[in-house]
């Protein structure tokens, strides 16, 4: 039976450092960390996970400033307040939720962020620093996989990984941070021959195609560290990963749960990444 890789667990050890090193900056410098979200729009899972990133962000007592914008709010009158949030010496992160309405482009939103202030790790800035080794802000949740497999001492020097999915947001960041830890990286999409012949090969696994359980036990090899990004909601309300759990945890070595192993994670990133852009 594989080791559990408890996301609650291991990101409650990041918020505590986190929360330390706030209050460490505060009495030293005076400068308290602060998170502007912005959310446009009523998608019931965004609100949901702005609720989560802004009650972590007091958690650690860092300031949280909220922007709720209705669904019509013209591009221009986001672009605005971003700028405006560049300006603000009180705030050192900007996050925008994405999705965003179709009227709006999600890249000129980004681009429009300050790097230094892009604890999302998105803006093309902070994607080419990573590109070149060199990373500045690195995007949360392949941030938070390659710290699980780290604080499990797991190596990741000269091991095969394979990606399922190749977004901006997971599998290609994912692949270059692993990739600049020396691993061997494959990344796998929806047009890939012969997934389980190459997802076989993987030391180092990660599900990131929002497919719910489609990873199999035959896919995998005996040992294998298994990472499980996908969330999916089930017709019968059950929330269930990219990895059939159950069959795989008996063959893998180490294995994430859903929930409660990579999300919490890409949490506790974020505050890392806002701390940084304070300490700065
Ligand atoms: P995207 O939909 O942007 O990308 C999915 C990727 O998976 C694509 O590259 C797609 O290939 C590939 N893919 C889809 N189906 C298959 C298949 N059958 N075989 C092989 N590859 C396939 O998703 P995201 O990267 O944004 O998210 C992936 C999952 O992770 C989702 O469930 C999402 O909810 C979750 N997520 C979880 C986070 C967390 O904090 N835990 C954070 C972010 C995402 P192609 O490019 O060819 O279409």
């Amino acid at each position: 039976m594989a080791i559990i890789m408890d996301g609650n667990r291991l990101s409650r050890d990041v918020r505590n450092h986190v929360t330390s090193e706030a209050l460490r900056l505060k009495q030293n410098r005076g400068i308290v960390p602060g998170l502007a979200v912005i959310l446009v729009g009523e998608d019931a899972a965004s609100k949901i996970y702005v609720k989560r990133k802004e009650s972590a962000c007091k958690e650690v007592g860092f300031l949280s400033r909220e922007f709720r914008l209705p669904h019509d709010t013209t591009q221009k009158k986001i672009l605005q307040i971003i700028r405006e949030l560049n300006h603000d010496q009180s705030i050192h992160g900007i996050l925008v939720q994405l999705p965003l309405p179709g009227h709006i482009n999600p890249d000129t939103v980004i681009e429009t962020i300050d790097p230094r202030k892009d604890v999302d790790g998105f803006h093309p800035w902070n994607v080419g620093r990573l590109f070149s080794g060199d990373p500045y802000h690195i995007a949360c949740t392949p941030r938070g996989i390659v710290e699980m497999i780290d604080r499990h001492g797991i190596e990741i020097e000269g091991k095969e990984a394979v990606i399922v999915g190749r977004s901006n947001i997971v599998g290609k960041p994912l692949a270059l941070l692993l990739l600049n830890r020396h691993a061997t990286v494959t990344i796998c999409h929806s047009r890939t021959k012969n997934l389980s012949e190459v997802t076989k090969r993987a030391d180092i696994l990660i599900a990131a195609a929002g497919r719910p359980e489609m990873i199999k036990s035959g896919m995998i090899k005996d040992g294998a560290v298994v990472i499980d990004v996908g969330i999916n909601r089930l017709d019968n309300g059950r929330l269930v990963g990219d990895v059939a759990f159950a069959e795989v945890a008996e063959k893998a070595s180490h294995i994430t749960p859903v929930p409660g192993g990579v999300g919490p994670m890409t949490i506790a990133m974020l505050l890392v990444n806002t701390l940084k852009a304070a300490s700065l």
